[in-house]
C-alpha cells in the first residue's frame, strides 16, 4: 500500500505525546488504513530516559505491518542518528522525529535511508 498522508488528528497526537514526555524520548509505531497513517502504538519499554540515548531494538513489535515509525528528540536536532537508520530500515518506509517546543512545524519525516522527505497532512 502507497502511503498518501498522516491524518492531521494523528500527527497531532503524536505532537502531544512528545511533550508529554519531554524531556524524555518516545517512539511509536505507525499504522495506516487505507494509504493513510491514522493510529500508532506506542513501542512497550521504550520510553526512555534522558541518559539512555536510542532505544532498545529488543522491545520493538517487530513483524507487524507498518507504515513507519516516529520518536522524539528532546535535544531539538530534528535529523536521524545512526542507530535511528538502523532502525528506520526494519520498520516501514515513513519515519517522524519530533522536538521541542513541539509545535505544529517542529517535526520532520524521513525516509528509510535517512533522506529528508515529505508527506501530506490530510485535514
Ligand atoms: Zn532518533
Amino acid at each position: 500500500m502507497e502511503i498518501r498522508g498522516i491524518r492531521r488528528e494523528c500527527l497531532d497526537t503524536l505532537r502531544a505525546v512528545g511533550k508529554s514526555q519531554h524531556p524524555n524520548e518516545f517512539v511509536a509505531v505507525l499504522r495506516e488504513t487505507d494509504g493513510i497513517i491514522e493510529e500508532f502504538d506506542l513501542a512497550p519499554g521504550t520510553v526512555v530516559t534522558q541518559q539512555s540515548a536510542g532505544f532498545s531494538m529488543s522491545m520493538m513489535p517487530l513483524g507487524i505491518r507498518s507504515a513507519g515509525s516516529a520518536h522524539s528528540h528532546p535535544n531539538g536536532v530534528l535529523s536521524p542518528s545512526n542507530a535511528d537508520l538502523q532502525f528506520f530500515g526494519r520498520l516501514g518506509k515513513y519515519h517522524f522525529i519530533f522536538g521541542p517546543p513541539y509545535g505544529k512545524d517542529d517535526w520532520r519525516v524521513f525516509r528509510r535511508d535517512g533522506t529528508p522527505t515529505e508527506l501530506e497532512v490530510i485535514e
